[in-house]
């Protein structure tokens, strides 16, 4: 008996999973040749038309061809909120089900988008909710730019976004291929043209990681130190157990060699009692003497069943000033999106875990914090 036989989906291939080397080699795959990558990058970013049969300076066997096999999907948005100070919070759905967030930060003169690299985190930072979630899988490329591109059609021309920073879930440079193709179609030309200046990835401190992107992605450099002793960072960020400060500090100085880096942004969250003494700020002043750096104070953002609590403003001034003091530029990061959860460290999603992970929540910093 003759089975009744399924349609067959043959659109096998996102368009948006390539960057426009990864195109260009696409273009080539086909017998066509190398531009097509830009005259396609142009109509996807900068004209907003994903109808193949609207490309009109592509042949029209080219259109079918790419009708046939190509499809251009992203996350979808499930969720938006707006926060009292205009921060929105985009809750999005990937195509197996899972969700991640995104977070636009409207700012005078410009807007910052906070991208997702990964479904959950795979690292136990201690004071971070998306460690909470588990760790589903990483993101592809599309999904990276997707986040971007999905946000600028939703603000519309009015609001645009201008900067980006890879800190919203997941540890960018444990997806290391997406994260930097994603990267370098931000500062494409045919698509967003994003300043390199204005593109920051924040990691916690995957040392050979970070080598590989000073070789290949310009990109400005953030990371995520916490903590001045090893003791007390592989507490907070475990994956320094694995590439202590030692390390980490000759990875930052081989960064900050790189053009437009020059200088290193050290993240430091304010826990109170755990990090904030005037030891941790001479400690930090040390360790960062011979790094070209600048230093972004981030205030502790609670969340459901953590135990740290966030520093005193007086203590975040006293450390301010210490650091400033010493010459080490230092800036408190502004909380935004407070109301929405949305601040640093909030974004939770929905993931399904695959890590199987059960997370002791910091034991050690709520006794140090007694
Ligand atoms: N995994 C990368 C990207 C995340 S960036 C990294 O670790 O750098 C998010 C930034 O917010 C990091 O500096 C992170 O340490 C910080 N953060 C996490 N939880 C936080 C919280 N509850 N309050 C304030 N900052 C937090």
């Amino acid at each position: 008996m003759k089975s009744v036989q399924e349609p067959v989906n043959t659109k096998s291939i996102n368009l948006l999973d390539f960057d426009r080397k990864g195109l260009a080699a696409f273009f080539v795959d086909l017998g066509e040749k190398p531009f097509r990558a830009t005259q396609l990058l142009k109509w996807l970013y900068q004209e907003g038309v994903e109808d193949f049969d609207l490309m009109t300076n592509l042949s029209k066997s080219l259109r079918a061809y790419l009708t046939e096999h190509c499809y251009i999907a992203t996350p979808e948005i499930v969720l938006e909120k707006v926060a009292s100070d205009g921060t929105c919070k985009w809750v999005m759905q990937t195509h197996c089900g899972n969700r991640i967030e995104t977070v636009f930060i409207p700012e005078e003169g410009r807007g910052t988008l906070c991208v997702s690299s990964q479904i959950g985190c795979a690292l136990a930072c201690s004071f971070c909710s998306t460690a909470q979630q588990g760790f589903n899988r990483n993101l592809s490329t599309s999904e990276i730019i997707g986040q971007l591109f999905v946000a600028q059609k939703r603000l519309g021309a009015d609001n645009k976004i201008t900067n980006v920073v890879m800190m919203g879930m997941g540890e960018p440079l444990l997806n290391f291929d997406n994260a930097v193709a994603a990267m370098n179609l931000m500062m494409d030309d045919f698509t967003f043209g994003l300043s390199k200046r204005r593109v920051t990835v924040s990691t916690s401190g995957v040392v050979p990681a970070m080598y590989r992107l000073s070789q290949v992605c310009d990109v400005s450099l953030a990371v995520s130190l916490h903590a001045v002793t090893d003791e007390l960072r592989d507490e907070l960020v475990p994956i320094n157990k694995k590439y202590p400060l030692k390390e980490l500090m000759d990875a930052c100085r081989d960064n900050a060699k790189i053009a437009p880096r020059r200088t290193v942004t050290f993240e430091y969250v304010m826990l109170d009692g755990i990090n904030d003494s005037v030891q941790d700020a001479r400690g930090l002043i040390k360790l960062l003497k011979t790094v070209p750096s600048k230093i972004n104070l981030i205030p502790f953002n609670p969340f459901p069943n953590s135990s740290y609590r966030c520093s005193s403003k007086a203590a975040i001034e006293r450390f301010k000033t210490l650091l400033n003091d010493a010459g080490i530029v230092t800036t408190v990061r502004k909380t935004r999106g407070e109301d929405i959860d949305a601040a640093c460290g909030q974004l939770i999603g929905q993931v399904q875990d695959k890590s199987r992970r059960h997370l002791k929540l910091h034991p050690v910093g709520s006794e140090r914090a007694a």
